[in-house]
């Protein structure tokens, strides 16, 4: 079989640049689609996180006026990542965040910015840089959702567009088409146009050859008012070129057995080791002592998306029932508030570092009795995913690829004994204060608890059957496109 050429497109890949899952994704799946004969090349914004990251590059293309001002591509290698960074420093040179600037608002020219990095991959596609051809333009997210467009216009390669989250959509004014290359043409509903303003990620919707998704359950949902930010009427249409794909987690990074991150290093023959992890985390959190107390934990954006407003709402049952918490996460500075009150009100029993951390993390999931993930929305989500494999039980609100990653523990998954979490429905105070009360029962049932970790632990969360997908799913659009 020979390899096929993709290029990625994405706004960040970990570990140089990361503010979310997207980042996660990217950085992984190439490595797991090399073993499928998939080459991807990864094109990135030259953020100084990304251009400190790189080796030794080489400069593979040179634009002088890309915004009012000069550009090049360079091609290095981070890692086993085989990355195109465009280097444009009057667009991507700034400290901090990549989308928001110190004020906390948006980049003010963030529409300019990724369209200079989505018309460079259009200009790739046909073959700018000189011995190397894609046949697959991959989107990922509203930052690359006008490299389908641009590739269209260009008449480049085929192009897939992979939603990570539904809710973020690039939006700029009507007023900037011809600033951003795109004809009036494509102003319309058959076009890039969503609400009277362009859409970077309704292009993609609109342009790609097919639209991937994170999970099935997700797949499903965006099809619906509920799910669809305005985009279900779009995405029912083009239901026949739509599929969901769960994401994997790095299994080399997320390994309990050899995690430099923690204390103590186990796999599911060893559980017992892992109390040290726990022992040595609720030290770090400032939490009492208490292994009778089922240990709750968060690692997360604090956004309502995450639910973690309901998750204030039930901190006073769950203490009286009990529990403790920790909780790893920045974000909307009300919920920050919020849970830095709830660590002062209800010092030793709730514990929170508001930041983000990636050791910490580890340790998090080293440590914690269950995980909570209460999202009203939910693509597919890693934590859970990290959670299965360091045998912290997922307790999730039963959407997207929440639903579709962890087997609640009924009585019908619990006979069979293939349960590996807890579901509750609806993402609501009442759901989730269910949820973390059927946990707390099953916890104190240490035979079944033990068994819920086991099978967690037993879970295939690796890249390896989401990459075949992939694979598949890039070589049919060549077969059918070529035919
Ligand atoms: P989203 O992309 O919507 O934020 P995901 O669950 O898909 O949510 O991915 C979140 C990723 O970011 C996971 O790898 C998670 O471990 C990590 N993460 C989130 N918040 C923090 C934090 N405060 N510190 C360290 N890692 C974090």
């Amino acid at each position: 079989m020979i390899a096929l050429r993709v290029l990625a497109v994405a706004s960040e890949v970990f570990p140089l640049i990361k503010t979310g899952g997207l980042a996660d994704v990217t950085g992984a799946l190439p490595a797991a689609l090399a073993r499928e004969k998939i080459a991807v090349r990864t094109l990135v914004p030259g953020y100084p996180a990304v251009i400190g990251g790189l080796g030794r590059t080489r400069v593979v293309m040179r634009r002088d006026d890309v915004f009012s001002g000069p550009a090049r591509v360079l091609a290095g290698r981070a890692g086993d990542l085989d990355l195109l960074v465009l280097d444009a420093p009057h667009l991507f040179d700034r400290p901090g965040n990549p989308y928001v600037g110190p004020d906390g608002n948006d980049w003010p020219d963030n529409a300019e910015r990724f369209s200079a990095l989505c018309q460079t991959a259009a200009s790739i596609g046909i073959g700018a840089i000189k011995g190397y051809q894609p046949a697959v333009i991959h989107a990922h997210d509203w930052q690359a959702g006008l490299a389908p467009a641009y590739a269209r216009l260009e008449g480049g390669p085929a192009s897939v567009m992979t939603v990570h989250n539904l809710a973020f959509h690039g939006r700029a004014p009507a007023s900037m088409m011809g600033r951003l290359g795109l004809p009036p043409e494509m102003f319309g509903v058959d076009g890039v146009e969503f609400h009277g303003a362009i859409s970077a990620l309704k292009a993609g919707l609109h342009y790609a050859d097919r639209i991937t998704t994170v999970s099935p359950g997700y797949a499903a949902e965006i099809q619906t008012p509920a799910f669809g930010w305005g985009f279900e009427g779009l995405l029912r249409h083009r239901a026949g070129v739509l599929s969901g794909i769960l994401n994997g987690i790095d299994t080399t990074v997320w390994n309990p057995a050899a995690d430099p991150a923690i204390k103590a290093g186990y796999d599911v023959t060893s559980l017992d080791r892992r109390a040290a992890n726990t022992v040595a985390l609720r030290e770090r959190m400032g939490l009492l002592p208490d292994p009778i107390a089922p240990l709750f934990g968060v690692i997360s954006r604090l956004t309502d998306q995450k639910g973690m407003d309901l998750l204030l709402a039930c901190l006073p049952g769950m203490l009286a029932d009990g529990g403790q918490l920790a909780v790893l996460g920045s974000g909307d500075p009300a919920l920050e508030a919020g849970f830095r009150r709830a660590a002062r009100e209800a010092a030793g029993r709730v514990g929170v570092v508001i930041g983000y951390d990636e050791a910490l993390a580890h340790q998090m999931q080293a440590g914690i009795d269950a995980l909570l993930v209460p999202s009203r929305f939910e693509p597919c989500g890693l934590t859970q995913l990290c959670a299965l494999r360091y045998g912290a039980v997922p307790v999730v609100s039963r959407v997207g690829g929440l639903a579709d990653t962890v087997i609640d523990a009924n009585a019908a998954a619990l006979g069979a004994g293939v349960a590996t979490g807890v579901q509750f429905a609806p993402s609501s105070v009442d759901g989730l204060a269910e949820g973390m009360r059927r946990a707390g029962t099953l916890f104190r049932d240490r035979g079944a608890w033990r068994r819920l970790m086991g099978n967690g632990m037993a879970a295939d969360v690796s890249w390896t059957a989401p990459a075949r997908q992939y694979a598949m799913l890039f070589r049919h659009l060549v077969e059918t496109r070529a035919a």
